[in-house]
């Protein structure tokens, strides 16, 4: 009897540490996790419900390093006050991009970062791992600050539906047949032909969530009454792709380095395997028919915790002498420096840098490239790498790098340093 009553407070006491939460009231769960939503992305799995410990894999493209990067979960059944622990595994071979800090949210709206998390290696595996004591009953985390097409269709094109001189057309259908919508700005009032053209993209990668945020902000801007933004409607014509590649967007995967090829590289092959990519080119070339193809910004991430900057070829590999005076008034105008090793020592969001890679221009392969190459003899084309996965990386500080890139194109081309 004595012994039976032992067991089953044995028994009792395994059941309640099952369900007790360490230091908090005891209460019966099973902590859950989800993907399902849009931008969902990863996989995802419960090591522990008590402590709380989450296992998630980056969502792989298939060919390692920075094609497996993208996570995006929530996790339900958290009791206010405890800690959560997330091991994101990095696989073999190691997945790419790491984010410092994480980023958390009650709401999916408002989002905030986690302690800065470390790395573990554990039997001969990498992980990185992050911990956060919840205020809250269900929380979201993710890889970086979240922008989806539900960000476009709730807080951008109303704004745009909103403003007499911009319009909103559809570029394309996906592959997945998912509508690619795009944003053309052009002051009618004169009259006359657009002056100049400018072609402004984001998230040709899927992960690069941070590109969207800028782009976003820059929209924004553009459509408002400043009185550089409304100089800048009234000399020029300008298209916003605020998402290129909707279907990996939605479906929560990293985009970079997808098969056969991804969104940002081999922009000379034809037919296009993008749907996207193929309508793009085609508006470009008529933008280059009207001789207007005057700025063309694809933007991307993460510059790191340094500083934005474009991606740019060596001058002299510019085809053209139009495109080395052009890109020096620019960037001048810009007050953009060269990304140095000392310059990566520091951290902003709106001292824009600059960093020549070699190309052999006999080779045509990346969205910049293409542009510079296969459009007018005057064009400027960049890749911006925004900085993504810092302190700074809030809507408050990609607002402020999207304010520096807004009046410093007005600038240039109000104030005529763009020849053509
Ligand atoms: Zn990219």
């Amino acid at each position: 009897m004595i012994r039976r009553t032992k067991e089953m407070l044995v028994t009792a006491l395994i059941v309640l540490s099952v369900y007790a939460v360490k230091g908090l009231p005891h209460v019966q769960r099973e902590v859950t996790v989800s993907t399902i939503f849009e931008s969902g992305g990863g996989t995802v799995q419960v090591l522990s419900s008590n402590p709380v410990v989450i296992s998630v894999k980056p969502h792989d493209e298939g060919s390692g390093g920075w094609s497996k990067v993208w996570w995006y979960f929530m996790v339900d059944q958290l009791v206010p006050g405890e800690q959560i622990t997330i091991q994101l595994d990095r696989g073999e071979p190691k997945s790419g991009g790491i984010s410092p800090q994480a980023f958390f949210s009650y709401d999916q709206e408002v989002w905030g970062l986690t302690d800065t998390g470390h790395p573990l290696l554990s039997d001969g595996r990498a992980f990185f791992v992050y911990q956060h004591i919840v205020r809250g009953d269900k929380v979201w985390f993710a890889y970086d600050l979240p922008y989806t097409m539900e960000h476009v269709e709730r807080f951008l094109l109303p704004e745009v539906k909103r403003h007499p001189g911009a319009d909103i057309k559809e570029l394309t259908k996906t592959r997945q047949n998912r509508s690619v919508p795009y944003i053309v700005m052009e002051d009618k009032s004169s009259g006359l032909p657009p002056q100049y053209g400018i072609w402004l993209q984001a998230r040709a990668h899927a992960f690069e969530s941070g590109a969207c945020w800028v782009l976003h902000e820059l929209t924004l801007w553009l459509l408002s009454e400043d009185p550089l933004a409304a100089a800048l409607r009234k000399n020029a014509k300008i298209y916003i792709v605020p998402v290129v590649d909707v279907d990996a967007v939605v479906e929560g995967r990293t985009g970079k380095y997808q098969k056969p090829h991804d969104h940002w590289m081999e922009w000379d092959v034809e037919p296009e395997y993008w749907p996207e990519v193929g309508a793009i080119k085609k508006l470009l070339r008529q933008m280059a028919d009207q001789n207007i193809v005057d700025l063309f910004i694809d933007f991307h991430g993460p510059g790191g915790a340094s500083h934005p900057f474009f991606i740019i070829p060596e001058s002299d590999k510019l085809p053209f002498d139009q495109q080395r005076i052009n890109r020096s008034n620019f960037l001048s105008t810009l007050k953009a420096k060269e990304l140095t090793d000392q310059a990566k020592q520091s951290q902003s969001m709106n001292q824009i840098h600059y960093s020549e890679r070699a190309w052999d221009n006999q080779i045509i392969s990346s969205s910049h490239e293409w542009v510079t190459m296969r459009t007018n003899q005057h064009s400027l084309a960049f890749t911006i790498e925004v900085n993504m996965n810092t302190p700074l990386s809030t809507r408050e500080g990609y607002r402020s790098e999207a304010l520096t890139l807004g009046r410093a194109i007005s600038a240039y081309f109000t104030n005529k340093q763009h020849n053509k």
